[in-house]
């Protein structure tokens, strides 16, 4: 499995962290995991073969995660790249993924879901088990944070596996749901003193790398707090493996 990071930012503009998007490539297919406005640019921006993107995983439906998903839909309709594409498209979310998506169709007409290829909106449960990919294995479990965000742990039949926390608020489940993991991708929105609890702090996500016993941890999700911190550095003050910074542009080995 191979990561790419997009955006590892937030809702809040910034120079350098776009809103929240990863790539992750199997030997099956390509995922995207969130597909935040910048998304749909930057995927081209970092040479990634947008026009053949099997699926996208919504989190929830805060815009930062979900805001690229109606303008990609707009872009595949009618780039040239993707006129003649037929494999399927697949976009996997929390209960209500379509009806966001059909009303944000029906708010400007755009047909969105008349695409050349087959295109399909597949809602997913809390602990549910499916398949994103030929041979990658989605599970999902709620998460403290709107009434519809999960989390997704990904198990690809070459035996690597990444949890990809999304926006969450602290809750020892993740630990169990993330046990042994090789990449552990966590919020953190914040480095101290959080201002909402629907967030994860430094040391709240160094409990839970401790907890699930990752084999890595990378912490996303980053607001501009965070901006001039050494991030690997504070974290092994509360956890001894490694942590990695997202970072824009990234990619990864998972
Ligand atoms: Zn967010
Ligand atoms: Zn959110």
């Amino acid at each position: 499995m191979r990561l790419t990071v997009l955006g590892s930012g937030t809702s809040v503009p910034h120079p350098r962290r776009s809103a929240s998007a990863h790539w992750v490539e199997t030997e099956s297919g390509t995922l995207l995991l969130d597909c935040s406005g910048p998304a749909v640019h930057r995927m081209a921006e970092e040479g990634r073969d947008w026009a053949g993107l099997d699926a996208v995983w919504v989190s929830h439906f805060h815009l930062d995660h979900v805001g690229g998903l109606a303008p990609f839909l707009f872009g595949t309709k009618h780039a040239p790249q993707t006129r003649g594409r037929r494999k399927p498209f697949n976009v996997f979310g929390p209960r209500g993924t379509e009806k966001l998506l059909r009303r944000f169709d029906e708010a400007g007409g755009y047909g969105l879901f008349e695409q050349p290829f087959p295109f399909e909106v597949k809602e997913v449960a809390p602990r549910a088990e499916f398949e994103l990919l030929p041979g990658l294995k989605g599970t999902t479990l709620s998460t403290p944070h709107t009434s519809e965000s999960l989390a997704l742990r990904l198990d690809d039949r070459d035996g690597t596996s990444l949890v990809y926390t999304s926006d969450t608020g602290y809750t020892e489940a993740l630990a169990g749901f993330a046990r042994a993991v090789d990449l552990f991708l966590l919020e953190c929105s914040f480095f101290r003193e959080k201002p909402v609890k629907l967030h994860l702090e430094l040391f709240e996500a160094m409990e839970l790398a401790r907890l699930s016993g990752a084999n890595r941890v990378m912490l996303s999700h980053l607001y501009p707090e965070w901006d001039g911190v050494d991030i690997p550095a504070e974290a092994k003050r509360f956890w001894d493996g490694e942590t990695i910074e997202a970072r824009d542009g990234l990619r990864l080995e998972v």
